[in-house]
């Protein structure tokens, strides 16, 4: 079975990793049927572009799309984050970003499910007599039950299906009363319908200092927006680095295609230098084909990952392409 896959390369080491991500996808035997797509930073400051609604019809189609990363350095931020990455979240509903991490070293086994849609990130506020003295800048963090509830069970779904069979619920309850009282319920009322998962619950700040002390005591973690950017920049850190840190932006429903991406950006300083590390798109790349039904190719996919993983400091980026594709 062939699937129909968008490719946006993006700028810097995009492009780089996400070359590699598709030889080794072609290695595992699962047919792709690619359309690349020039977007990001470089081709907004050659033609003013970001997303057109033309081109957002158009991935509507595809089964999945694949993405390097987007962001250039003379592109002022927020533009390309906004115009591009958070536009094809919300307009294809991609409401879980699901981040795993996976480092037997430092004895990480855990995935964080992050809401995708709402929070913090929604866009809700503004400014008030912008550029006087007396500005005033508000940007609210907006909590749907709807939004929570489906993001907490996919959470609950996700863990009832993991050996270890337990969730922490991560959020700032203490302070944040209104929307830490809404997670709270949601999650306590959504558990009910899943007595087969141990449940807990952490601030964020002490999940912090868990994710450096004690990482073991997570298995899956579920948190809002905001929370769940820095946690799983922080998990990163722990568990191997940004070079292998993958994730998947997912529409569950199906209902419009979901979004493969490394966690890194775009990362200009060695843009060129045949230093990128495309693990990280890689198992991008494999968590796609787990959620287009090539579970056994992503599973090969993963496997080669941790063979090669010692040799990545020192051996150049299409080196490491070729050395997982001869594995899988
Ligand atoms: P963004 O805001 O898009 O995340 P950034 O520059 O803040 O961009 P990255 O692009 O992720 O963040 O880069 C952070 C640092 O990590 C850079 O110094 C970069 O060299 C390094 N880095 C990022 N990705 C990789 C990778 N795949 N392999 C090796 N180093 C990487």
């Amino acid at each position: 079975m062939t699937h129909s896959v968008a490719v946006i390369g993006g700028d810097g080491i995009g492009p780089e990793v996400v070359a590699e991500a598709l030889k080794v996808v072609a290695a595992s035997g699962v047919d792709l049927d690619t359309t690349h797509y020039d977007l990001g930073g470089a081709r907004y400051l050659r033609d003013g572009t970001i997303l057109p609604d033309e081109v957002l019809d158009e991935l509507r189609d595809f089964d999945a799309i694949l993405l390097g990363a987007v962001g250039t350095p003379e592109v002022p931020p927020g533009v390309i984050e906004r115009g591009l990455l958070l536009k094809m979240r919300f307009a294809l509903d991609q409401y879980v970003n699901l981040r795993p991490f996976l480092h037997e070293p430092a004895g990480v086994d855990l995935v964080v499910v992050r809401e995708n849609t709402e929070g913090a990130y929604a866009g809700e506020g503004g400014f008030l007599r912008k550029g006087t003295p007396h500005e005033v800048a508000t940007q609210g963090s907006v909590n749907t039950r709807m939004g929570v509830e489906r993001c907490v069970r996919f959470a609950f779904d996700l863990a009832s299906g993991r050996p270890a069979r337990h969730l922490t619920l991560v959020h700032k309850t203490n302070v944040l009363t209104f929307a830490g009282d809404l997670w709270q319920r949601t999650f306590d009322e959504v558990g009910v319908d899943h007595p087969e998962v141990a449940t807990a619950y952490d601030h964020v700040d002490a999940a912090c200092i868990h994710l450096v002390a004690d990482p073991g005591r997570y298995d899956v973690i579920v948190t809002d927006n905001l929370f769940g950017d820095i946690l799983t920049d922080l998990a990163g850190a722990v568990s191997g680095g940004i070079g292998v840190a993958a994730s998947a932006n997912l529409n569950p429903d199906r209902t419009a295609p979901s979004m493969f991406e490394p966690v890194h950006g775009s990362a200009p300083d060695i843009a060129g230098t045949a230093t990128a590390n495309p693990v990280a798109a890689i198992l991008s790349a494999a968590m796609m084909l787990d959620f287009l039904g090539e579970a056994d190719a992503a599973a090969r996919i993963r496997t080669a990952c941790t063979k090669v993983a010692d040799a990545s400091r020192s051996v150049s980026t299409s080196d490491i392409g070729d050395r997982v594709a001869e594995l899988v």
